[in-house]
Order: structure tokens, then sequence, then C-alpha cells
């Protein structure tokens, strides 16, 4: 027996030393890169963050740039976010809530502060979700508007914004973020021109005019743009590594992420109102499963975090928060997208990321 266990324990010893049996990894798992969706203050914050485990940020200057390579993170420049000519058309119902939740029928002499505390209310009275995680029959975002991106047909809108982003760029960067590629009701644009296309999308594939079919010509004009974005800026700088998060959620397909050209593409795993733990579960394993469907982007799990419990972005304590690390470690996840970035480095939750969130690097 006691040659048995000596036998055995020497196998166990020679698999440890070639690797072949990780066990500070199987029984302490740590998410080992985090892109965060925060901005950089001061030197104090570069640093805080960076022990918070954040390993990907954007810069906006050269003395932040500076900050970010000191505590070893990977710097990026801006967020391209869509252009068009002309606002995203909503159906007169998604109008009339839109208006209301984004106090847009306010007259323009509400004090800022009042404005703010109205729309607070309405978001509240009505459930509204911020673009993801729709709880009622309509609900749009919590933006005036999105250009209509589909109908920035021959790209001169689109290309304009990235250049100018891309001649801005701090030298140092090596990436962009991307952002907002998605329709303002969570479905759809219905101007002429996406009506249009629409119609000769059906007709081309033979599809009868049904809202399932629908769904599928805004997918792809979804997807197509997104990915002449990726196309023209990875042929402007090869070099660059794009950063999105899939946002406006498409509510047909909320987990497309796999179907982009981004190199690290955050899907939501759990959204600013906490989801069950079987759903951060679920919607974790679909996004670190998707690795091997779409090997040139990877899928990164997406949180959203609001520390106020007065807001109508919903609440997380710092225990909600950790529930929801452990979730993701549990479910395969060892990456993390976070917003808002901020509540990364905010006391009480800052403590919670550093605990779970451990570069490779560090
Ligand atoms: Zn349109």
């Amino acid at each position: 027996m006691n040659k048995f266990r000596s036998m055995l324990l020497s196998v166990v010893a020679l698999l440890s030393l070639c690797g072949c049996l990780n066990f500070s990894d199987k029984t302490d798992p740590k998410i080992r890169r985090v892109f965060c969706w925060g901005m950089i203050k001061d030197e104090a914050s570069a640093a805080r963050y960076a022990a918070a485990g954040v390993t990907d940020i954007r810069v906006r200057s050269r003395q932040e740039l500076m900050w970010v390579q000191k505590y070893g993170m990977t710097a990026y420049c801006n967020t391209i976010t869509p252009s068009g000519p002309h606002p995203q058309v909503l159906s007169p119902e998604e109008e009339k809530y839109h208006r209301y939740i984004n106090g847009l029928d306010l007259p323009k002499s509400t004090p800022n502060t009042e404005r703010k505390k109205i729309i607070n209310q309405r978001r509240r009275e009505k459930g509204h979700r911020f673009g993801g995680d729709r709880l009622n029959p309509v609900d749009t975002l919590n933006v005036n508007s999105l250009p209509c991106f589909g109908c920035d047909t021959d790209f001169a809108f689109t290309g304009r914004k990235i250049d100018s982003i891309l001649k801005k760029a701090v030298p140092g960067v090596q990436g962009i973020y991307m952002d907002y590629v998605g329709y303002v009701n969570h479905r759809g644009c219905y101007c002429k021109g996406c009506l249009e296309r629409c119609q000769k999308f059906l007709k081309s594939r033979k599809l009868a005019d049904t809202p399932e079919n629908r769904d599928l010509f805004y997918q792809e004009q979804l997807i197509s743009y997104f990915n002449r974005v990726v196309d023209y800026i990875k042929a402007k700088r090869p070099d660059f590594k794009i950063v999105a998060h899939i946002y406006p959620e498409f509510e047909p397909n909320p987990l497309y992420g796999y179907l982009t050209g981004a190199d690290y593409c955050g899907e939501t795993v759990s959204w600013y109102f906490q989801w069950s733990p079987e759903k951060i579960a679920k919607y974790t394993t679909a996004v670190v499963n998707r690795k091997q469907l779409a090997p040139g982007c990877v899928g990164i799990p997406f949180i959203g975090v609001s520390t106020n419990p007065r807001s109508s972005l919903g609440y997380k304590s710092p225990a909600d928060v950790e529930k929801e690390l452990q979730i993701i470690l549990r479910s395969g996840g060892d990456s993390l997208m976070v917003c808002n970035g901020d509540s990364m480095i905010a006391p009480g939750y800052f403590e919670v990321f550093q605990k779970y969130c451990s570069p490779q690097s560090r």
C-alpha cells in the first residue's frame, strides 16, 4: 500500500513539474485580463486601476499614456461610435416613450438638476433598462438619438470620423474601443432607406415579410456595418487591436459578437440590473465557449456596475459584485470587461476586483 502511495505521489510530482497539473489555478482561479471603460484622472487613479486588476484602458494624452505604461497596462485611443446621414427612426409608440424617458419634452428652461431628477424618476417609473435587458414591450436607449449607420452606404460619414480619431491618437496607443453600434429600440431602424433595403433583402432571399425575417435583415445590416468599421480601421492601422462592447443589445440575438471581426468583443453576461446566478452562468459559458467558433475574436464577459443606490441605472453592492465574479470564474471566464469603469476603483468595490482580478504579468 505504501509502495503504491509513494508511486502515486511520484507521478503527481512529475505531472506538476511538467505543468500538466496546476493546483493553484484549480483551487484559486483568477481573472487574467480586464478591459475597463473608465478614464484616468491622475497618476494615483492609474495606479489604483492597475491594482484593481485592469490591464486595458483608454488614454487622452501623452501624460495618461505614460502613467498607463508605468503601471503595466495597455493603452487605447478614443471610442469609435457609428455615424450616418440622419438619426435612426423609431415607431410612433417607441418615439413617444423615448421622448418621455429622456426628457426631450421638457421645456428648455428646466434647470439641469431638476431635469436630471425628473428623468431619473421617469426611468424608474417605466422600468427603463439603458439599452439592455428589456423588461417592457417598448424600451429605447438613454441617449437622445443614434445615427442610422445603415444609411451611411458609401461609408463617408464613418470613414471621416475614424480618420479624425486615428489622427488624434496619442502615439504609442495599441488600439481603439468601439461602442453604440446598434439600434436605439434594440431591433431596427424604420427610416426610408432601411425599410427599402429590408424589402430588397427579403425579396432577394425569397423570404416572407415577417418580424423574424426582418430581424434577419437588421442583424445582417448591423454585423456588416460593424465589420466594415473593423476593416476600415485595420486597413489604416493594421497594428491596432479593436475592443468592442456589443451595445445596445440586439434583442433577436444578444450574443452575436462571435460574428464580428473585433479582436476583443465584450458581451453582456450581467447588466446593471441584477441577473439571476443561472443567467450569468449561462451567458458567461456561451461567451467563453464561442472563442472556439471564432478564433479571431475573443469573447469577453461584460458586467455593468452602478455604485449609486439612488440611480435609475440599478445598483450592486460590493458583495453582489463579488458573487458575480465568482459565478463568472466558475463558468470558465478568465477575462472581464467593466462599465462603469470607475466602479472598479470605488471604495469597497476596489477590494473585490483586486481579490479576483490578477493579471498574469503581475
Ligand atoms: Zn435607418
